[in-house]
């Protein structure tokens, strides 16, 4: 359970920057005074390539007061990790760096990300789901360098791979894959029974399970994990030599390695965390006890500390060990808008964190500091190198397609996404209809040219990405038709979801429905027909959503009643690809929705 008694919270005025404090831990051994000495950690997570500083939602947080700020972008960043080092410092991530990121560090498969996470100094990193966006091998590339086996070498040449270490204990060989087991095995040598014995337990690492950082005289060993449920959530042919085993049962054997060479400081990253209260401060900790939690409380009491991701926020959060000691929770929300910064001591004697000492704060990464010059003119250049990708022509329209809603709500650019989507998730989703939220179509197609000067009618891969700019995947769910009929009432204010204002799902041109603009909340809609037949209560069907809406965004919770999720490309990646099948197209007509009085 969670347990923020211990905190000595009349202290936390006077340490202005401390956002959690660490009052009493177990007794140290023995009568005379332990030497310790200073370590303090700076952590981010869930990156998403963010180079340039995320704008809307995505670039902003609510800070320690409450107040809502701007913040984010690498050259900010650059600039607070610089405020923040001290002698003592080593950088970690817990990952998401790369993945679901913007065009500019998408179109050169993030190598410009992390090669900007290498210039400011992280050293390790637990993988994040999405760091398998692209698969397995894609992972070892970015790691160990080499140009990409389809799209060759980036502008700046041969990839040289990444400055620090991407670890993942959990992350196993399958067995009986061309005897990469029986390889690892024997590298090991004779004389290594324990871990030999340990290995055999728990399988051949993908990954490197652990990194150590010496600091100050003492090693410090991080144990990177990731979501056990990485296979639901990225395509399957990319990682289909790997298996990924619980969380707690790879931490506690990557504990036990590490204490085997003597390694007592031992730190988790983790890629899983928890829900928070909305709008709490980033140094609060209202987490629902989940997955993260989970994690958090049941590694070995060995472990010191775990920090989180994944979830995408912000907290500091203290649990109870397996031993009942106290030990670190956090997480620093997400696209480089926190950094987490943790100082403890550690014993030179007994080698360990003294618990007690631990102080963990969470800065906002605030715009309002000098951007940092050598970073801000790397962003600039692959801006410059990105504006190639974003000026190539994908396909055409035969006039304006755009995002203005008809008095049904729906748009014919809405539609043309959804018909995308459908499209696209028809073949392995096995898709039956799209539904699209609104606010997720961000611009409208124009038939006329450009500022880059491309011909009439062209649309380029920067314009469909101004469209689509998020870089949600592409998701299906079963749902039967009365859960249909639920997200389809959800659209409206009224209902227990509190829907704030109505916003219309932009249907694939297959479904129609009819509602009532004046029946209560509940029974406004009616005739729901899929490709002309109509949709009874009981059928299943398969729908076709961006990640955002399957999870329950934009208040569609019935969304998330929704079984056998299935996990296809990128949302832009499918809109591109509709224009490949379907090389000029013209406006669909927003005629799917019939409103009746
Ligand atoms: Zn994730």
């Amino acid at each position: 359970m969670m347990s923020r008694s211990f905190q000595r919270l009349a202290l936390a005025g006077a340490l202005a920057s401390a956002g959690l404090m660490f009052a009493t831990g177990p007794a140290e051994a023995g009568n005379r005074p332990a030497k310790t000495v200073p370590v303090r950690l700076l952590s981010l997570n869930d990156f998403h390539g963010h180079l340039e500083p995320p704008t809307g939602s995505s670039g902003r947080l609510v800070d320690e007061t409450g107040a809502t700020v701007e913040a984010g972008g690498a050259a900010y960043i650059a600039a607070h990790m610089e405020q923040l080092t001290d002698s003592n410092t080593i950088k970690v991530a817990q990952g998401d760096l790369i993945g679901a990121t913007p065009l500019i560090s998408a179109a050169f498969h993030d190598e410009p990300s992390v090669e900007f996470l290498g210039k400011i100094g992280i050293t390790t990193s637990a993988v994040g789901n999405h760091e398998f966006d692209e698969g397995y091998d894609e992972l070892k590339r970015i790691m160990y360098g080499g140009c990409h086996p389809v799209d060759g070498c980036s502008p700046a040449g041969q990839w040289k791979g990444a400055k620090y270490d991407y670890i993942g204990a959990n992350v196993i060989l399958k067995r009986n894959t061309g005897g990469a087991e029986k390889d690892a095995l024997a590298a090991l040598g004779k004389n290594t029974g324990a871990i030999r014995g340990l290995l055999r337990q728990y399988g051949v690492p993908a990954l490197p399970p652990v990194s150590i950082r010496w600091m100050n005289g003492v090693p410090v060993g991080f144990i990177g994990l990731v979501t056990r449920t990485t296979p639901n959530i990225v395509t399957a042919e990319g990682i289909k030599d790997l298996e990924f085993v619980d969380e707690v049962k790879a931490a506690n054997v990557a504990s036990k390695l590490l204490k085997l060479v003597g390694v007592r400081a031992q730190v988790v990253l983790v890629h899983e965390g928890d829900q928070v209260t909305p709008g709490q401060s980033p140094d609060a900790c209202s987490a629902q006890p989940g997955a993260g939690n989970r994690i958090a409380t049941q590694v070995d009491a060995e472990i010191d500390m775990i920090l989180s991701g994944h979830s995408h926020q912000a907290y500091l959060c203290t649990v109870t060990d397996p031993k009942g000691g106290k030990r670190l929770y956090s997480q620093g929300g997400s696209f480089g808008r926190v950094i987490t910064k943790v100082d403890f001591r550690v014993d030179t004697r007994t080698r360990d964190v003294v618990r007690s000492s631990v102080v963990a704060d969470n800065q906002v990464v605030t715009r309002t500091v000098t951007p940092d010059p050598e970073i801000s003119q790397f962003v600039q250049t692959w801006k410059d190198r990105v504006s190639t990708v974003a000026n190539k022509p994908i396909g055409k329209i035969t006039a304006d397609i755009v995002n203005t809603a008809a008095p049904s709500g729906e748009s014919p650019l809405g539609n043309l996404i959804a018909d995308g989507q459908l499209a696209a998730a028809k073949n392995g989703g096995n898709a039956q209809i799209a539904l699209m939220n609104p606010g997720g179509v961000r611009a409208s197609l124009t038939y006329a040219s450009s500022p880059a000067g491309e011909g009439d009618g062209v649309v380029t891969y920067g314009e469909a990405f101004t469209v689509q700019p998020f870089n949600n995947l592409l998701q299906v769910v079963t749902l039967t038709g009365a859960q249909l009929k639920t997200v389809l009432e959800q659209q409206f204010p009224g209902g227990p979801n509190n829907q704030a204002f109505t916003k219309i799902l932009q249907p694939s041109s297959n479904f129609t429905y009819s509602y009532s603009a004046s029946a209560p909340w509940g029974s406004k809609i009616s005739d729901m027909k899929i490709d002309g037949v109509p949709v009874t209560d009981t059928q299943t069907i398969r729908v076709a959503a961006n990640n955002f809406l399957v999870g329950g965004g934009d208040a569609f919770a019935a969304f998330t009643e929704g079984t056998d999720v299935w996990s296809g490309p990128l949302d832009i990646d499918a809109f591109a690809a509709h224009f490949a099948a379907n090389p000029v197209i013209a406006p669909p007509v927003p005629d799917h929705i019939t409103v009746t009085p």
